[in-house]
């Protein structure tokens, strides 16, 4: 099996114009706007939307989406490849409109809409007039185990009548619609099926937005919702009944890879960044690139940054080649969070003081990379899965082969 990560000449210089735009446009907005108190708030989106404007123009906008939906119709390879010099910068994936959670809300939608829910719902996010929310976490329950959801939606003729709590819905505060999973099934032949999705239009009665979470890394659009007889149309039913679950593992998959992508982008900033101070930091006689100490942090971060753009890029190809990709896209979310923190933490050690302060942007960096190890799917649960898919190869195979990835060695 040929694996070829090459890029066409096209998609080459896609890519670079994907690098300059962020250095030529995105980098100068974003420290125009990187700091809320210094700037007023009309000026702040005039800024923020002139950029996407620009990205629009440059036909550098929906890179993961299909031509006909105004995207530019990459495979997952190629976007792995845009959306890693995209997120290099914080408002990269907005600009271009491919951030989370929208993006993972436009590949269900296109996947699972019905033709009046895509023109309603996906027609305005591709366009970028909407925002949107992926509504299934709540407090009382453990959101890595998805088959003991609480909130439930009970029909009523031509309506469902959703009742319950969800908390760190992403972007619900800017949000025209969400995409709520909700129980519907009360013995369902398997677990796994009692949940269905709904699309609900915000604002709805009954969809109480009560508080917006402050988190280590600030309150920035994560909100705790209470759900007090909000009436759905049938019509807005996503998928079928009972096929809430397997929407969520549907989205998830492409999502995390998503993540996966922009997550590589930042730990290249940062392990850039270690090796630039440490040219530049001279102490104990020499430059700190001349310690082996410091040299062994670069070394390190430079083999796991190999390794996880190598499980990226393999997992989008596997997407890309119609091959179940369930394992590699697991083993690679599950390393990529994990030498994304480690990358970060070197980098702000190599910087010391520098590296602890805001006059970097590796504290923000860390803060928001620490959720990666537990959100869309916590280490443990990977682990757990990656583990049986391995003792099941084994135990099918006498190898344990097909489970590290199935390739040629
Ligand atoms: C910044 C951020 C944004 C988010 N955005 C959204 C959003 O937009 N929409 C949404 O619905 N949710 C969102 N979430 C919630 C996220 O999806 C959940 O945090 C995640 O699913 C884990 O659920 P939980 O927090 O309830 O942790 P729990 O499920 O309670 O798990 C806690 C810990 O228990 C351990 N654990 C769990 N299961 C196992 C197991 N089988 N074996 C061993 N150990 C285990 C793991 O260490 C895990 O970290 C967001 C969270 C954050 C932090």
């Amino acid at each position: 099996m040929a694996i070829d990560f090459t890029l066409s000449p096209e998609l080459e210089e896609i890519r670079m114009r994907v690098r300059e735009f962020i250095t030529d446009v995105v980098r100068p907005g974003e420290a125009q706007i990187s700091d809320p108190e210094e700037i007023e708030r009309a000026e702040y989106l005039t800024i923020l939307f002139g950029m996407r404007d620009q990205a629009r123009e440059a036909g550098l906008w929906l890179p993961h989406m299909p031509v006909e939906w105004g995207g530019m119709g990459l495979g997952h390879v190629a976007l792995a490849m845009v959306q890693a010099e995209a997120a290099k910068s914080y408002y990269g994936p907005f600009v271009m409109n491919c951030q989370a959670p929208d993006e993972g809300n436009m590949h269900t939608l296109l996947h699972w809409g019905t033709d009046e829910q895509k023109e309603k719902y996906l027609r305005p996010l591709c366009e970028g007039m909407a925002m949107s929310c992926f509504a299934m976490t709540e407090p009382e329950v453990a959101g890595s185990d998805p088959t003991l959801i609480r909130t439930t939606a009970v029909q009523d003729g031509e309506e469902w009548v959703a009742n319950g709590h969800k908390w760190f819905i992403s972007n619900a505060r800017r949000s025209s619609f969400a995409i709520l999973i909700a129980r519907t099934e009360d013995n369902p032949d398997m677990p796994q099926a009692a949940n269905t999705a709904f699309i609900v239009d915000i604002p709805s009665e009954g969809w109480n937005r009560v508080r917006e979470i402050e988190t280590m890394h600030g309150g920035t659009g994560h909100s705790e919702i209470v759900i007090e007889d909000l009436r759905i149309p049938a019509a807005n039913m996503l998928g079928g009944r009972g096929q809430g679950h397997m929407l969520g593992q549907y989205r998830l998959g492409p999502a995390r890879l998503a993540h996966c992508m922009r997550w590589i982008a930042q730990a290249e900033v940062a392990l850039d960044m270690m090796v630039d101070r440490s040219l530049n930091r001279f102490a104990h006689g020499s430059m700190l690139a001349e310690k082996q100490g410091i040299q062994w942090m670069i070394a390190d971060s430079t083999m796991e940054l190999y390794q996880a753009k190598l499980m990226v890029l393999h997992a989008a190809y596997r997407i890309d080649n119609k091959l179940d990709f369930k394992s590699e896209v697991s083993m690679a979310k599950h390393f990529v969070a994990n030498m994304l923190n480690r990358v970060i933490d070197r980098s702000i050690q190599v910087h010391g003081a520098l590296g602890y302060s805001k006059d970097t942007p590796l504290a923000t960096m860390a803060q928001h990379a620490r959720w990666a190890r537990f959100a869309d799917g916590a280490d443990e649960v990977h682990q757990v899965r990656i583990a049986r898919r391995t003792i099941s190869a084994y135990r099918d195979h006498g190898s344990t082969r097909a489970a590290t990835g199935d390739l040629p060695i």
